[in-house]
């Protein structure tokens, strides 16, 4: 467990890049690949993957709540599921999550219980984040775990992947509309 305090006092070892990685938009670039496998399933493209500080790929996930009619088969719960299994443990202490999407509350307190060492997200979610656009959660003062967290990186290309799909899908509405229209 890291408290707010030691957070500050070893920020440089908990924010240093995965060993054999050279950027975090590096990293942002598999999570979107795992986004883009959420597309293909009709799903909201979102995707993440779990990195120890050794580099290694501990899990990838890809939002899948409606293809498994889970509401909370997020990309990022399903990567902490995956992790903790291959690690058999609950908690994946000092990995990072990378995702492409500013976490929801769901996503970011099972990160807390899963006690990672840092978030790294994509593009911000103005409707259901909260790590900065609809409160700031893992400032609140009850944490007890606190987890280093910095967003924005490559955040439009991550928004681009996610405004293509909703464009997309928008526009198969009104073709499936105009196709029932009476004339
Ligand atoms: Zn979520």
């Amino acid at each position: 467990m890291t408290t707010r305090r030691e957070l500050e006092h070893c920020r440089a070892e908990l924010t240093a890049l995965p060993s054999g990685w050279d950027s975090w938009e590096a990293l942002m670039r598999l999570a979107m690949e795992e986004a883009a496998k959420a597309e293909e399933l009709g799903e909201v493209p979102v995707g993440a993957v779990l990195v120890t500080p050794d580099g290694e790929i501990l899990a990838r996930g890809h939002n899948r709540t409606i293809t498994d009619n889970d509401p909370t088969a997020h990309a990022e719960i399903l990567a902490l599921r995956d992790a903790a299994a291959t690690v058999r443990n609950y908690r994946v202490e000092n990995a990072v999550l990378v995702v492409t999407l500013e976490p929801c509350m769901m996503c970011t307190g099972a990160m807390v219980h899963a006690r990672v060492r840092g978030i790294v997200y994509g593009t911000t979610d103005p409707k259901t984040g909260v790590l900065a656009s609809q409160m700031e959660a893992l400032e609140l003062p009850f944490q007890n775990h606190a987890i280093w967290h910095m967003g924005g990186v490559l955040a439009q290309e991550c928004a681009a992947q996610l405004s293509a799909f909703f464009r997309k899908r928008r526009e198969e509405h009104k073709l499936r509309k105009s196709d029932t229209a009476p004339c």
